[in-house]
């Protein structure tokens, strides 16, 4: 490496301009390392704050902002959670799994010109995709599903590096559409390492994703690898955020109570089946009842009714509040789906359907709206 080197010198910076992310998320990675030890069973604050070498003051604040208060007789009482517990079957490795299924087909090269438009899916395939990326961000808002998304990204691009395909010539690459406004910096890894562009088509040096103009200035055709897209990457794609400011990832629902109070609530699933909400297709809410035992304890119950092309579905479903957050996500969970009932309506034996997944819940929907193979029927229970 020559002391002019280009390349060395904007890889130099890029990790500098790393290093603020991994600080600014440093309070966040403790916090939850804080949760995680209480809901083990850890409720001694001097010894929280002892070992995690902080002021008890900052212990309060990392339970709090998990959703625990260490101060309620109630909280210390309740019972230890396993940490396997913890993390099995998350809201987010839920989504995983599904995401796994649904990209499993895709090849994920669209950047390479020889797979411009797609031809390795057909309009089938791709209308589904469509479909189910609407739905799974309509249910877990953007930014879970982009950060989850991004994950899985990274896994299927290391199967780009084990087969060793490279660009080969820079002219083999799709030409990027032009550079929006750059973004600061991004929570989920979706903008160029260079300029900043939201459109980044290649990996270069293993790891960073550049576009294909900063990719001609830092590397080399042989040693760039296309970057594993899925059909539906741009749909996930977002301005990117600062970890704090990433409760916007999440919708909010008003409700007013009878002494007139006011409160906002994280959406959660429910947002699935909220109007501003929804990516559903000719989306309508009939009704959104909330059964409130406390402040705390809510129930909400949904009707709604979704169309596409003649195919109408309506829906009945049940969500519960839970005030705790998922993994290290800075807002509250917020409304979960309990149960549904779903009637095809625009068929003359209409016959309704229960779901206590709600996987398998859109998977009948999605599959009914869009006209794919009948989905297999499920005995109502
Ligand atoms: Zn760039």
């Amino acid at each position: 490496m020559t002391e002019n080197d280009p390349t060395g010198r904007t890889r130099a910076l890029l990790k500098l301009g790393n290093w603020p992310i991994r600080r600014d998320n440093l309070p966040a990675d403790r916090a939850a390392l804080v949760a995680a030890a209480w809901r083990t069973g850890n409720r001694n604050i001097a010894e929280l704050a002892h070992v995690a070498d902080v002021t008890r003051d900052v212990i309060y604040a990392d339970l709090r902002s998990h959703g625990i208060e260490p101060t309620d007789p109630e909280a210390k009482k309740e019972p230890p959670v396993s940490p396997a517990a913890l993390t099995s079957q998350s809201a987010r490795s839920l989504l995983l799994r599904k995401m796994k299924t649904l990209f499993d087909d895709d090849r994920g090269l669209g950047v390479l010109v020889e797979y411009n438009g797609r031809p390795d899916m057909t309009d089938h395939e791709k209308t589904m995709q469509r479909a189910w990326t609407d739905a799974l961000i309509s249910l877990h808002g953007l930014s879970r599903a982009a950060g989850v998304y991004s994950a899985y990204a990274k896994d299927r691009q290391l199967e780009v590096a084990r087969s060793g395909l490279s660009v080969g010539s820079w002219d083999n690459l799709v030409l990027g559409t032009k550079p929006i406004g750059a973004w600061v910096r991004d929570e989920h890894d979706f903008m160029c390492a260079v300029c900043g562009g939201a459109f980044p088509s290649v990996l270069v040096h293993d790891f960073d994703p550049a576009c294909l103009r900063c990719a001609r200035d830092v590397s080399e055709p042989g040693r760039a690898a296309p970057l594993w897209k899925a059909y539906t990457h741009d749909q996930f794609v977002f301005p990117g955020w600062l970890r704090k400011e990433l409760d916007r990832g999440e919708s909010t629902i008003r409700i007013t109570f009878d002494d007139n109070e006011e409160r906002a609530y994280t959406a959660g699933d429910a947002a699935l089946l909220f109007p501003k909400t929804t990516r559903l297709p000719n989306f309508t809410q009939r009704s959104a009842q909330f059964g409130c035992e406390s402040r705390e304890t809510i129930t909400a119950i949904v009707e709604a009714r979704t169309e596409n092309e003649g195919r109408t579905f309506d829906i009945l479903a049940t969500f519960t509040y839970d005030p705790r957050p998922e993994g290290r996500e800075p807002h509250p969970y917020g409304f979960r789906f309990t149960a549904a009932r779903m009637t095809p309506a625009h068929l003359t034996e209409a016959r309704t359907t229960e779901y206590t997944d709600v996987y398998e819940l859109l998977d009948d929907l999605l599959t009914g709206l869009w006209g794919g193979n009948p989905a297999k029927s499920r005995e109502a229970s």
